[in-house]
C-alpha cells in the first residue's frame, strides 16, 4: 500500500524569516491534499500496512472533535479499501465540528464517548461485538508512526536544524531517527506546560542517546488556543511568502522560530528546514476574515 501524492511535496526558501545570517527552508508536506495533509499520511502507513496484513478490514483511532489525525485517518481509509471508526473524546455536541463533518462524509463512523470512558478506552458493546478492527493509537503516537514519519522526505545534506511543531511527538521521534548524524531537531510544543512528551519522545527513539531539544515557549496559552498577536504573524508570513499556516500548529513554529532567530538562538550560518505538517483545515473553526487565506 502506497501513500500517493509525495511528488507534490516542494522545498521552498522563506526569505520573510532570514535575518541574522540564517538560512531558512520550508518543507510544503501541506501540499500533499489541501484537507487531509502533512505529518499525519507518513504517521499512518505502516500501521494501514500492518492492518492489512492481519486482514483487519476496519480502522479504529481515538481523537478530540478538532482531530487532524481523525480526519486522515478517515481519508486515508476511504482512500485504500478500509472502515473506519472514530472514537471521539467527549459527549456528542449539539453541532458536530467541520473536523467530524469531513470524516464522517468520508464514511467514518464517530462514537462520542465521555471523557471517563474515553480514558480507559472503554468502547460501546455495538462496536466490539460487530467489527474486527485493528486499533492505531491516539495521534498515531507509537513505534509504527515514528517509522512513518522517519520516511518523510527530504535532502538529509542540506539542512543543520530541522524544526517542527509537537503534539503527541511522534513525528518528532521519526524525524530524530532519521536525521543526518550532524543534523539537530528542535520541537516547538504547541501543549501548555507539557513537560511529559521528552519520556514520550525518548520511548521512539532508535538511539536512545539522542537528546531531545523542545522549546515550550509557544504555546500561545495551549492547545488550540491562540492570541491576536499569532493571528496577526499568520497573514504577514502569508503576505510575504504565501506560506498559509494553521493556528494549532505550524503558525506556533514558523512564530516560534522567527523569535529565535531575532533573539540569535541560533550559530550564524545555520540553514533551517522547517516541516509544514499540514493541519489547514483547523483553520475552518476560525471565524470567517481571521485569515487573509
Ligand atoms: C498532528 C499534527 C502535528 C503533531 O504531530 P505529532 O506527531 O502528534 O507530534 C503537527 N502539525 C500538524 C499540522 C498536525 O496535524
Amino acid at each position: 500500500m502506497k501513500i500517493n501524492n509525495e511528488g507534490l511535496i516542494t522545498t521552498e526558501p522563506v526569505s520573510f524569516l532570514e535575518k541574522n545570517g540564517i538560512s531558512v527552508h520550508v518543507l510544503r508536506l501541506d501540499k500533499i491534499h489541501p484537507v487531509v495533509s502533512g505529518n499525519k499520511w507518513f504517521k499512518l502507513r505502516f500501521y494501514l500496512e500492518e492492518a492489512a496484513l492481519q486482514n483487519k478490514g476496519t480502522i479504529l483511532t481515538y481523537g478530540g472533535a478538532y482531530s487532524n489525525h481523525i480526519l486522515a485517518t478517515a481519508f486515508a481509509c476511504a482512500n485504500t479499501g478500509f472502515k473506519s471508526i472514530g472514537i471521539i473524546r467527549g459527549e456528542a455536541p449539539k453541532e458536530i465540528s467541520h473536523t467530524l463533518q469531513i470524516a464522517t462524509k468520508l464514511g467514518m463512523e464517530i462514537f462520542f464517548l465521555s471523557r471517563e470512558a474515553y480514558k480507559n478506552r472503554l468502547l460501546p458493546s455495538e462496536i466490539i461485538n460487530t467489527h474486527q478492527y485493528y486499533t492505531i493509537p491516539e495521534g498515531g503516537y507509537g513505534q509504527m508512526g515514528a517509522a512513518g514519519a522517519a520516511t518523510i522526505p527530504y535532502n538529509k545534506d542540506l539542512f543543520d536544524k530541522i524544526c517542527c511543531a509537537v503534539g503527541t511527538g511522534t513525528m518528532l521521534s521519526g524525524l530524530i531517527n532519521s536525521k543526518h548524524p550532524d543534523a539537530k531537531v528542535l520541537g516547538f510544543s504547541v501543549l501548555k506546560n507539557n513537560f511529559s512528551i521528552e519520556a514520550e519522545v525518548e520511548k521512539l527513539l532508535i538511539n536512545k542517546t539522542e537528546k531531545v531539544a523542545l522549546n515550550h515557549d509557544f504555546h500561545f496559552g495551549g492547545y488550540a488556543k491562540h492570541k491576536p498577536e499569532l493571528i496577526r504573524f499568520m497573514n504577514q508570513l502569508y503576505e510575504a511568502s504565501a506560506i498559509p499556516t494553521d493556528f494549532v500548529y505550524t503558525g506556533k513554529l514558523f512564530f516560534g522560530v522567527n523569535k529565535l532567530i531575532e533573539q540569535n538562538y541560533f550559530a550564524e550560518g545555520c540553514k533551517l528546514l522547517l516541516i509544514h505538517s499540514g493541519g489547514l483545515q483547523g483553520n475552518l473553526s476560525l471565524r470567517k476574515g481571521t485569515l487573509i487565506f
